[in-house]
């Protein structure tokens, strides 16, 4: 890639610029927080946004830990049209709400171009999922949107396919691109994907954008999580991104692979840990927002969260049966 001209300019990496993680170029979220500067940055948060309480107490065990931002779906790209779908408009209020209460500020996912605007009124950083990797009308409607995105890599992109995707929301006007590794397909099927760990080094020398790992959805099981946070932040990622449930057993997606609160606390001290080794720091950063509570939205919101919720296992019962 580096030998002939490149084919992705902005994203590219400075010439002459030495050591690659110092010349990795910080993405700002908040006025307190950057991703790609020298402390590591841990999002995390159930997969899916369920309903209130369980987002608010997910929230506060993450930020008890040393978490910084909330991570939680609200649109959910599922593999099965019959799965469940996440809770939409429902999930941005319940995680609007809970960011009033906590100040942190929220990663959550837009998985199309019309969604953009209104994922933008609430998510502090924009996600876009593995397979949406490529959907270049949305990427070009973030670039457009200003917003910081998380970009996920495709399960079968290459890391030259991820960074020409960064290249499109860069070149529609947006800097703040961060990459994620989450892992690629390959013949091995004991994990659900398999984490490409030498793209964490290979993209810290091919761009200047910050780049962060998602040990859950690469290996698909709480008890990899572990072992491929610590070689991710051993390998240089500048952060995670972490699936965590108060109680992983009933999750509505992805429950194999979601750490318990007590799991999550773990892994940060070990984190922490391999984080000092690398000459690095785990620090949690302030919240943004002091925090304030907003009883009327966040009562509103748990109402129509489970509303929402038992209409969901109503349309589920529905097709079961048909
Ligand atoms: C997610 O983070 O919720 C998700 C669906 O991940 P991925 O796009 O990497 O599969
Ligand atoms: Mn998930």
């Amino acid at each position: 890639m580096s030998q002939s001209a490149p084919e992705y300019a902005l994203a590219a990496h400075p010439a002459n610029m030495g050591d690659a993680r110092s010349s990795t170029r910080p993405v700002r979220v908040t006025p307190t927080l950057i991703i790609g500067g020298h402390d590591i940055v841990v999002a995390a948060g159930p997969c899916s946004v369920e309903g209130y309480d369980m987002l608010l107490a997910s929230a506060r065990h993450v930020q008890s830990a040393g978490g910084t931002l909330l991570r939680g779906g609200a649109f959910k790209p599922r593999t099965s049209p019959y799965a469940f779908q996440g809770l939409g408009e429902e999930g941005l209020l319940l995680l609007a709400a809970v960011r009033e209460q906590t100040g942190m500020p929220i990663v959550t996912e837009v998985m199309d171009t019309r969604q953009v605007g209104r994922v933008a009124q609430i998510a502090d950083v924009m996600q876009v999922g593995a397979r949406n990797m490529q959907n270049f009308p949305l990427l070009a409607e973030l670039g457009r949107s200003g917003k910081p995105v998380l970009l996920k890599r495709g399960a079968s992109a290459r890391i030259s396919e991820l960074l020409l995707a960064a290249e499109y929301i860069m070149a529609n006007g947006n800097e703040r691109v961060i990459l994620c590794e989450r892992g690629i397909r390959t013949f091995e099927t004991i994990t659900r994907n398999t984490l490409d760990i030498s793209a964490i080094p290979v993209l810290k020398a091919e761009t200047h954008l910050p780049v962060i790992v998602d040990p859950s959805h690469a290996g698909g099981r709480a008890d990899l999580v572990l072992p491929l946070a610590l070689a991710a932040i051993a390998a240089g990622a500048d952060g995670l991104i972490v699936e965590v449930h108060p109680d992983p057993s009933v999750a509505r997606s992805d429950a194999d692979q979601q750490l318990t609160f007590a799991q999550f606390s773990d892994l940060m001290h070990s984190i922490s840990l391999i984080a000092t080794a690398s000459n690095r720091s785990l620090r949690p950063q302030m919240p943004q927002l002091p925090p304030s509570v907003a009883p009327s939205i966040a009562a509103a919101a748990s109402a129509e969260s489970s509303v929402a919720a038992s209409s969901h296992d109503t349309r589920r019962r529905a097709v079961a049966a048909a």
